[in-house]
């Protein structure tokens, strides 16, 4: 517990450490002048910062110099030192003297000549509601910072919870949350949204073939490939799950989707992953289905999911390593009987 007593006269200095020493206090600090205390709180030089572990300041108002309600402006005017509790111990005790204590700052004062019980009972009183102060303080920034840490925790849970964990590219959940998103903005702004089913081709061969530790490996490398090929930030392609993969695309005509699957299709080629047991090829090739859902077409985003996984079947069934696109009938959701494929 550090006391800082500010009086020019030695002999009031002297008494009030006496007293504090008696009660218990033994670290008093005297300052015969503002500029001693300002020494001790480093406000002359802010570079001396030590003292701002003082606890409470007596402080006499008429002193030579800087008195001490301008002392106090003074100290008060430093964020650090405006927690340390002020008491004015002064024989000038007329309405306007105090107000303007209080004004600077101080929160209690003492009457010179001064009854000894009365400085340490206002002393006690002072020190009690800093040290309860200090402790709300500290556990408020225990609070922020437990807040803070637990947003952050958050963030990442929310990435994670997002992110394949394989690919590192987005997961189904994230997936369907994009697309419930970017389908109320395609009704809302009746612009067309289009999504873009693929799969990898004879892919159960590749893992029996090279082993599932390659498997991976190919997933990541495709995955890679996928997300260059998009060049708008508001597209966005997901590991649907397995070798699967979608691409939302939107404000995006079936005709625009094919451009971006065809480019998907041939990088997938020319990253020529060897697969000496493909049906097709003697690289990893993909099939791809696309699927467009148009303004004032009634249908739902797993329609248009269904729908595209229809086109990828078709692509397949044509030998693979192709695009096909579906036209929609949306007034109905038996695709086998109500769709039919254009090859573009
Ligand atoms: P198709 O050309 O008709 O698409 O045949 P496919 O063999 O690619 O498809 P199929 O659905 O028969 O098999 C998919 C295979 O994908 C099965 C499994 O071995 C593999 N697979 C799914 N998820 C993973 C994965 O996370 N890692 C690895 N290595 N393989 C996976
Ligand atoms: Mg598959
Ligand atoms: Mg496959």
């Amino acid at each position: 517990m550090s006391i800082l007593v500010v009086d020019d006269l030695p002999d009031n200095l002297n008494l009030i450490k006496t007293i504090l020493q008696a009660d218990g206090y033994t670290d008093i600090l005297m300052a015969h002048s503002a500029h001693e205390a300002f020494d001790y709180l480093g406000i002359t030089d802010d570079r001396r910062r030590g003292a701002t572990n003082i606890d409470a300041i007596l402080m006499d108002i008429m002193m030579p110099g800087i008195d001490g309600i301008e002392a106090c402006n003074l100290i008060r005017a430093k964020e650090r030192l405006r927690n340390i509790p002020i008491i004015i111990v002064t024989a000038k005790t007329d309405a306007n003297d105090l107000q303007a204590a209080f004004a600077a700052g101080a929160v209690d004062y003492v009457k010179k000549p001064f009854n000894k019980v009365e400085l340490l009972v206002r002393l006690r009183s002072v020190l009690k509601l800093k040290h309860e102060m200090d402790r709300r303080r500290a556990r408020e920034k225990e609070l922020h910072e437990v807040t803070r840490l637990l947003e952050e925790a958050n963030r990442t849970l929310y990435r994670l919870s997002s992110l394949d964990g394989l690919t590192g590219i987005h997961n189904r959940r994230r997936l369907d949350e994009f697309l419930a998103v970017e389908w109320t903005r395609s009704v809302n702004e009746a612009n067309p949204l289009s999504i873009i089913m693929a799969d990898i081709d004879s892919f159960k061969a590749y893992n029996d073939t090279y082993g599932h530790l390659m498997g991976d490996d190919c997933l990541v490398q495709v995955a890679n490939v996928l997300t260059g090929t998009l060049h708008r930030p508001s597209d966005l392609v997901a590991r649907f799950g397995g070798e699967e993969f979608v691409a939302v695309l939107p404000k995006t005509t079936a005709e625009g989707a094919l451009v971006v699957a065809e480019r998907m299709r041939s990088s997938i080629t020319e990253l020529c992953i060897k697969h000496k047991k493909s049906t097709n090829s003697n690289c990893i090739t993909m099939s791809f289905g696309i699927a467009t859902h148009w303004p004032g077409q009634k249908s739902t985003p797993a329609d248009l999911l269904l729908a595209a996984d229809w086109a990828m079947f078709q692509a397949k069934r044509a030998g693979g390593n192709m695009v096909k696109v579906v036209d929609i009938n949306m007034d109905t959701h038996l695709y086998d009987k109500h769709c039919s494929i254009e090859d573009i």
